[in-house]
Formats: structure tokens, C-alpha cells, sequence
């Protein structure tokens, strides 16, 4: 039972479609290809991190290839192994003169559709605001997700650059918004800025998801709020090493979420920015720090809890817990998938 509830979807781009998109729009390649550009060596900070994922938004500029990139984001979160998957983006990055707001989340929204038709696997798509972006496009981009409400689309969020843009109250109208439209509610908070961002966020919104939120652990006070409040913490391991939001794996604030008694789930963020998907974010969770079967099953127990999926979806991933390991990545698509992805199974911060 995996479910990944954190993934961009511009993260999550194949090197050989960008090849091939770049190829169609006559983009030549980065000097080192785009594998190299998409994924991040070494850690630095959220600013360089982002450089990296935003390698690829020149080759999103068309509807055929937003709708491609987000079926096959599907495709291989199913082939990893996974049993549910929540991808996000931003869609206010995409529009140009002739591709609008509405035809980039439509395509997308297709997207994500088929590529749950074609694995049998539910997959959700979060729509992003972004902290850069301007309070008219941000707001565009808030009711356009509304719309879709009951489509792919089934939450709002907030991305982007918490280093450079911290402030959060401008965003109150649009989460409002997208609540009185039945949507669910995520912000990235507390990964750059300080751990306050995270009651902020709570307090401002009323979500219970937050992003990250790294710099909780920072402060005992705040941790103790966190578990009183039931917030829940989407945790991107390997992307927390990579934007300098932890300093290794072994200080990684998890420890201290779980044993706070925080509520935690899992996501690989960016798989092609770090080179790890989520099956292999578990795989460090039970190698490398070791938590106990009990910690395992209340991550997977509280990631249907808070999945931002149907009750009936719910429902058939309980049924699904109860007749397979908790945390723990389908075995045979996951092997079959290992053959051929692009990602690594370790990295250097493992070891
Ligand atoms: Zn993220």
C-alpha cells in the first residue's frame, strides 16, 4: 500500500519526452541534455531546486504536451508501485498567447484522467497558486480550479518560492473559494520560511494538509500546537535534503513528527528533480531511519484519512490496507518498473 500525496507534475516530466517535445518545437538540448538539467546533483536551497523543475516549462506550451506529461506522471506513479497518487501543478506558468488559462488546466485535467483510466489507479490533480505569480493571475487560477471541481481536480494549493515571497494573506479569498466549492486544501508552508508559516497557514486557511512544513520540528512549542491541531504533514524526504529544508537524512524532522504524535504522509515531490520516487522515499524510511511497523501503518492509515479522494476511493484503499503491507510499494509493478526508470533507487545521502 503506497499512496503519494505530494508530486509535481512539472518534477515529473521524462527526460525522453522532454527530448522528444523539445525535438517537435525545434528547443535545442541543454548542453548536458535534459536529464542532467531536470535533476538536482547536489543539495543547495529551495531557489536553485526550482531552477531545476522549471527546466522543462518551455516544452509545456501546448495542450497535446501538458495532456502527455500528465498521463505518463500517472502512468509511472502506477508503475512505481503506487495505489493513489495526488499530482499537482501550476497552471498559471503554462498559458501563452494561444494556450489559456482554461486550455492548459483542461489538458491536464485530461491527462490525469486517462492516465487513471488507462492504470485502473486514482489519481487527484491539485491545482497550484504560486507565490510569484501576480493576485489577478493567482485568482483566475483559483476560481478556473474551482470549475473543475468534481472533474480531475480536487484541491487548491500554494507553491513557489516561500524563501522570496512569504506572505500568505493575499491567498485567504481564493482557498475560501475553493472550500465553498467543495475542494480540499494544501499549502506548502513552513519549508523555507520559519515554522510560524505553518500555524499561519492553518490559522488563515483552515487547511489540515500542509507541504513539507520542515521547519515545524524547529520549535517544540509548535509541534505540540501541530499534534493538538491534527495537522497533517506531507513529507518529501529526498527534496527536503536537495532544498537545504533538512540538513541529512538522519536529521530529517520525521523522527520528531512521528514521535510528536504529528500526523505525517508521504511524497516524492519532484521524482525527476531528485531522483527518487516514492517507493524509493520508503525504502529510506525503512532502511535508513528505521521506524517501527506501528509508525509505518499510521502513515498509510492517516494517508487515507486525509487523501483528497472520494469516500468510495477511500473506502476501496481501506479494504486494500487490510490485504497488504502498510507503506509498502505493489511488489511486482514496482520490480517491472525498476528495469526501466529513470530514477535511482539510492543516493549519496543514504549512505
Ligand atoms: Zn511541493
Amino acid at each position: 500500500m503506497l499512496l503519494n500525496l505530494h508530486s509535481h507534475l512539472e518534477g515529473s516530466v521524462r527526460p525522453s519526452t522532454a527530448g522528444q517535445l523539445a525535438e517537435t518545437l525545434g528547443i535545442p538540448p541543454p548542453p548536458q541534455g535534459w536529464k542532467t538539467a531536470m535533476t538536482m546533483a547536489s543539495p543547495a536551497n529551495l531557489t536553485v531546486f526550482l531552477q531545476h523543475v522549471s527546466s522543462v516549462y518551455p516544452l509545456l506550451g501546448t495542450r497535446d504536451a501538458l495532456r502527455r506529461v500528465a498521463r505518463e506522471a500517472v502512468e509511472d506513479a502506477h508503475a512505481d508501485g503506487q495505489d493513489y497518487v495526488e499530482i499537482r501543478f501550476g497552471p498559471g506558468t503554462h498559458v501563452r498567447p494561444d494556450l489559456t488559462l482554461s486550455h492548459v488546466l483542461n489538458a491536464v485535467d485530461e491527462g490525469i484522467r486517462e492516465g487513471a483510466a488507462h492504470t485502473g489507479m486514482p489519481a487527484g490533480l491539485i491545482v497550484c497558486m504560486l507565490r510569484h505569480h501576480s493576485p489577478d493571475i493567482n485568482a483566475a487560477v483559483a476560481q478556473a480550479a474551482c470549475s473543475l471541481a468534481g472533474s480531475a481536480v480536487v484541491a487548491l494549493d500554494l507553491a513557489g518560492d516561500e524563501r522570496l515571497f512569504p506572505d500568505l494573506e493575499p491567498f485567504a479569498p481564493m482557498f475560501a473559494a475553493a472550500n465553498a466549492a467543495g475542494l480540499g486544501i494544501t499549502v506548502h508552508a513552513g519549508e523555507a520560511a520559519p515554522g510560524r508559516a505553518v500555524q499561519d497557514a492553518v490559522q488563515l486557511f483552515g487547511t489540515r494538509r500542509i507541504g513539507h512544513g520542515s521547519r515545524l520540528a524547529d520549535d517544540p512549542a509548535l509541534l505540540t500546537w501541530a499534534r493538538q491541531e491534527q495537522v497533517c504533514i506531507e513529507v518529501c524526504l529526498s527534496s527536503n535534503i536537495l532544498t537545504g529544508a533538512a540538513n541529512s537524512l538522519r536529521d530529517h524532522p520525521i523522527t520528531a513528527f512521528l514521535n510528536s504524535g504529528c500526523r505525517v504522509v508521504l511524497g516524492d515531490d519532484d521524482p525527476i528533480t531528485t531522483g527518487m520516487r516514492a517507493s524509493d522515499e520508503l525504502g529510506l524510511l525503512r532502511s535508513q531511519l528505521n521506524l517501527t511497523a506501528a509508525h509505518l501503518q499510521q502513515i498509510s492509515d492517516t494517508s487515507i484519512d486525509v487523501a483528497f479522494c472520494t469516500p468510495q476511493t477511500k473506502a476501496e484503499l481501506r479494504e486494500r490496507l487490510n490485504t497488504s503491507p502498510a507503506c509498502s510499494p505493489n511488489v511486482v509493478r514496482h520490480a517491472a518498473w525498476k528495469r526501466e526508470s529513470a530514477c535511482r533507487t539510492t543516493r549519496y545521502w543514504t549512505s
